[in-house]
């Protein structure tokens, strides 16, 4: 357990992903990035716990974020991370734990302690949307300590997206995937890894069209309402059904020879992305 203070004023902003070589210097520089370059609220204290493996993670889980033992045992099953209120929960054991799977990982998780502090509570706002801004700050972080970029991440989510099988066949239904409970039965129907990259082009498809400002007024509607359908209207200026309609017609649209996801010899083999509920 690692109870860390995050005062803004302490905060140095890292320009060098070398500096982030402990979990302590990855969360501290991760959230100077998330609070300075993208103004995403930190809470001034965040508690980081890491497990050594599936079953601490499960146990840390139920004790120390309090969350159910049935679902408990299904996050330690897929997730690797863990974000709550002003609460950052990992998992430490895994194969791939490179340091910028690290990296992504703790950004998409302050993302959400963020997303808590904005909505005033968990589990608030659309889950697909929740995750996908997770993941756009995530690369957009990772851009800023020159390990990835969005851009790029737009076009593997693009192509993988397109060459999932079922995914967009037959609509998203995004409605009936809003809730925490809804989003996991439908990310572990489709799998972590072509589930993840659409709700990054959603959240990808409103922060380029709407701004950052929306995303970010849209989950703090949720201290005046917790009714979904109308703060996600405000916030965006249409329904979700008319988003997801937009979006469908964006990802089919095959004029772009970059988006269009034809294989090549070029592109490099798909790397493996554990989830980040
Ligand atoms: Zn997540």
């Amino acid at each position: 357990m690692l109870p860390l203070s995050l005062d803004s004023l302490e905060l140095a902003d890292p320009s060098d992903a070398h500096a982030l070589d402990t979990t302590q210097a990855a969360v501290r520089g991760i959230a100077a990035i998330i609070a300075r370059t993208f103004s995403l609220p930190v809470p001034r204290q965040v508690t980081v716990f890491v497990y050594d493996g599936r079953r601490a993670f499960e146990q840390g889980l139920i004790y120390d974020a309090r969350v159910s033992p049935v679902l408990a045992a299904k996050l330690s099953d897929f997730a690797i991370g863990v974000g709550a209120q002003g609460q950052v929960l990992l998992n430490a054991d895994v194969s791939d734990w490179t340091s910028r799977e690290r990296l992504r990982l703790i950004a998409h998780e302050l993302t959400h302690v963020s997303q808590i502090e904005l909505a005033g509570g968990e589990g608030r706002g659309e889950q697909w949307l929740a995750e996908g801004m997770a993941e756009w700050i995530a690369f957009a972080t990772l851009e800023r300590l020159g390990l990835d970029s969005v851009n790029r991440r737009r076009q593997s989510a693009t192509s993988g997206v397109r060459h999932h099988a079922t995914l967009l066949r037959g609509g998203l239904d995004l409605e009936a995937h809003g809730t925490p409970r809804a989003f996991t039965a439908w990310h572990l129907r489709e799998g972590t890894r072509a589930t993840y990259q659409l709700t990054f082009l959603l959240a990808d498809f409103l922060i380029t069209r709407k701004g950052l400002d929306r995303m970010k007024a849209y989950f703090t509607s949720f201290r005046g309402s917790l009714d979904r359908q109308v703060n996600f209207q405000r916030a965006f200026g249409g329904t979700i059904a008319a988003f997801e309609t937009d979006v469908l017609a964006a990802l089919s649209a095959t004029t772009d020879p970059t988006l269009a996801g034809a294989p090549t010899v070029t592109a490099p083999p798909p790397r493996s992305e554990p989830s980040a509920p």
